[in-house]
């Protein structure tokens, strides 16, 4: 096939993936059309289900009957759908028979849970591929990730030069960092020699491109679940136990954390949900919680503080405490020569600025495959490529010039064909 035309495929899925945009643990719809194109072009498919352990799943609370159901009526193949069983989410192998390294990339493929804007000045919407999911949007560009991930796929195949064997990811729940954890615990990054993760925009403008990201923040995301006991709240008060005071000791409490001399810290409570009625002694509380950190060190201070001052704060009123994580991420740093290799062939390419190397204050999950090949021995970097956006990441008019596709395509191809040659 030509060139050409895989770039025009690339665009239509995109467009394709916009339309169905599913967050992070109902991606069925789109998990099956990735398998279906793979199995076409003989790909070793592997669903996450295979490799998953449950233990190491965090953040799933997806109505998987239900999600599979609505997939199918989307137009998803129903085989492909039951096989990807409890989890979304998919690796699959090209093994050329021939020795070589072993590259192993990461495409991320769950969308934002934000309505999409239908203003006539937001192009999907204009242009008739807009979401047609109520309340999800392909809103931090996933859907070209994933078109991006297909296209190279295909250009893998159809490249009789290469040596060794590559592994396509196609990572579910990225959003939240919930999906990437498990998928590393999994084992499928073990013995890689080079790691890739990609992400288009991130602020940086059409035509430039970053062979490796540096400095993202450790995050952890959980929830604090608090049971006190019920009372009259006149007639024998002493009886209850009073979640809502517990909650609110513990997020008062939880601002007051030192800082720490080893770098920045974050600390977040999004949510506090308690009480029942007006003259109930509230017997339940709940909090949604997220901590940051820049380093290792940091991160893991806050977190364990913050859990101290919940148990404190529930001793204090007698109640019971339940912690359950939600998502967390760790930091990583890009090797150094693998993104200058990648930003040598970046510049290769016509109209395209390339530094090897940039530092960000965002998380992605992606780094917990970095930090697994780089412990292993191999080299990983997380890749920035610029795109002209019509909103900033995660608003309901985000958009993104897809001019950018073939560039982030370009890139990462011919990077592997130096290492792979
Ligand atoms: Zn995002
Ligand atoms: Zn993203």
């Amino acid at each position: 096939m030509s060139k050409e035309r895989i770039v025009q495929d690339m665009i239509a899925r995109r467009r394709d993936f916009h339309q169905y945009p599913e967050a992070g643990w109902e991606e069925y719809r789109t998990t099956a059309k990735i398998a279906e194109i793979l199995m076409a072009l003989q790909y070793d498919v592997h669903f996450a289900s295979e490799c998953l352990k449950p233990a190491d799943v965090m953040g799933h609370t997806a109505d998987v009957k239900a999600e599979q159901k609505r997939a199918v009526e989307q137009g998803a193949n129903p085989s492909l759908v039951r096989l990807c069983g409890d989890y979304t989410g998919l690796y699959a192998d090209f093994d050329t028979q021939r020795p070589g390294p072993f590259t192993v990339l990461r495409f991320d493929i769950d969308c934002v849970e934000t309505a999409e804007s239908e203003s006539p000045n937001h192009r999907p919407f204009r242009e008739g591929f807009a979401s047609r999911n109520p309340g999800r949007c392909h809103a931090c560009g996933h859907d070209g990730h994933t078109a991006i991930g297909l296209a190279l796929a295909e250009l893998l195949k159809e490249d009789r030069g290469l040596k060794g064997k590559i592994r396509l990811i196609f990572q579910p729940a990225e959003e939240g960092v919930r999906g990437g954890y498990a998928m590393t615990q999994g084992g499928i990054l073990d013995g890689a020699d080079y790691f890739f993760a990609l992400h288009l925009g991130l602020g940086f403008p059409g035509g430039a491109v970053y062979g490796g990201l540096g400095g993202f923040l450790c995050s952890t995301k959980f929830d604090a679940a608090f049971t006190g006991y019920g009372a009259h709240a006149g007639m024998e008060p002493e009886k209850g136990r009073n979640a809502l005071l517990g909650a609110a000791t513990a997020a008062i409490n939880l601002y007051a954390i030192a800082p720490h001399s080893g770098g920045k810290t974050r600390i977040n409570v999004g949510v506090l949900t308690a009480g029942e009625g007006r003259n109930v002694i509230p017997p339940k509380a709940y909090m949604k919680i997220e901590t940051r950190g820049e380093t290792n060190e940091t991160a893991e201070y806050i977190y364990r503080r913050s859990v101290e001052i919940l148990e404190g704060s529930a001793n204090m009123f007698g109640l019971d405490l339940v912690i359950a994580k939600q998502g967390e991420t760790n930091t990583a740093e890009s090797s150094p020569d693998l993104a200058e290799l990648v930003a040598e062939e970046a510049r290769s390419l016509p109209g395209i600025t390339a530094e090897p190397f940039r530092r960000m204050s965002g998380s992605d999950d992606a780094t917990w495959m970095m930090k697994r090949v780089q412990d292993g021995g191999g080299k990983a970097v997380y890749i920035a490529v610029g795109a002209a956006i019509s909103a900033g990441h995660h608003n309901e008019a985000f958009d993104f010039d897809e001019a950018a596709l073939p560039v982030a395509l370009e890139t990462l191809y011919r990077t592997i064909k130096r290492l792979h040659i």
